[in-house]
């Protein structure tokens, strides 16, 4: 009986070493968001639960991969791994030093970032950027790891600014992009309802969650964003909330619920415009289509 019992503990064993999971963390950092512009000190909570959260994530499993970013109006940067060498740590505390080392990095590293922006205030940051960035490493980790170890790749967006139309382009991009290369994309919304990046938590298999109170920030990423969505499916999580499919015209860049598409190239216009501005395809207008109908009648 030991005997046929023992390889199959070892096959189980064998598979879950050669499979890890990397999480890439999207924090908006904007301080034209709403949220801080309010109350400045939540950046501290917020980056203080996020720490906590990929720590948590860290310790899961010792091959668990995890890459930070902060998102700003202007440009989104790595703040671990971080650009350069990686810090020198010693323990502090009995903390396990890579629980430091993260903690320290992103701390530093977000002064840096913070440090390089403009005072200038933009409420909009670029999370389609940043979700673009995001993609573009975990491809490279991919391209270059060995063909036996799986890597399932997740990006956690967490952000208290709003989702304009503006960038709704490249928000479908980035979602396909993601649904193509098996990346999940969940999302946490601190402060408003994101409906453009609901759609991308739902074509790509992700779980969208909309703040009730910010101050359980870290139980909700521990609770809801921790687990791997393949475990997710067995817990008792928040109900999905239907999502709102609406587009964003090519024209004003603005939510619309009916509108007109071009045939050749799919732009979608809220106004019919006789050249889709996108292709340059010329369309008959259809008032005089019908005045020359009438006529016919006529004749
Ligand atoms: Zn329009
Ligand atoms: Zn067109």
């Amino acid at each position: 009986m030991n005997n046929l019992e023992l390889p199959t503990e070892k096959t189980a064993e064998f598979s879950s070493v050669d499979e890890s999971s990397l999480v890439v963390i999207i924090f908006d950092s904007n301080p034209g968001q709403k949220l801080l512009r309010e109350n400045p000190h939540l950046l501290t909570h917020c980056l203080d639960s996020i720490i906590s959260f990929s720590n948590s994530h860290l310790m899961q499993k010792s091959q668990n991969k995890l890459a930070v970013m902060a998102c700003h109006s202007r440009k989104s940067d790595f703040i671990y791994p971080g650009p350069g060498k990686p810090l020198d740590i010693r323990q502090v505390d009995g903390q396990y030093e890579t629980f430091t080392l993260v903690e320290k990095t992103i701390k530093q590293n977000l002064a840096k970032h913070l440090a390089g922006e403009s005072a200038m205030l933009n409420t909009e940051s670029l999370l389609a950027g940043a979700i673009a960035m995001a993609l573009c490493y975990i491809s490279r980790l991919q391209r270059t790891k060995s063909p036996a170890f799986t890597l399932n790749s997740r990006i956690l967006v967490v952000t208290g600014s709003s989702d304009s139309a503006s960038q709704y382009m490249n928000y479908m991009n980035v979602f396909f992009t993601a649904q193509k290369q098996n990346v999940v994309i969940d999302v946490c919304a601190l402060d408003q309802h994101l409906s453009l990046l609901q759609q991308g938590c739902d074509i790509t298999g992700g779980l969208y969650l909309r703040l009730p109170q910010l101050q359980g920030l870290l139980q909700y990423l521990l609770w809801v964003f921790l687990p791997e969505p393949p475990i997710r499916q067995k817990l008792v999580l928040p109900p999905p909330v239907k999502v709102d499919y609406r587009a964003a015209c090519f024209c004003h860049r603005e939510m619309i619920d009916i509108g007109y598409v071009c045939s050749v190239c799919l732009s979608i216009f809220c106004k019919f415009s006789p050249i889709c501005t996108t292709c340059h395809t010329v369309f008959k207008i259809p008032a005089l289509a019908v005045k020359s109908k009438k006529k016919k009648i006529k004749l």
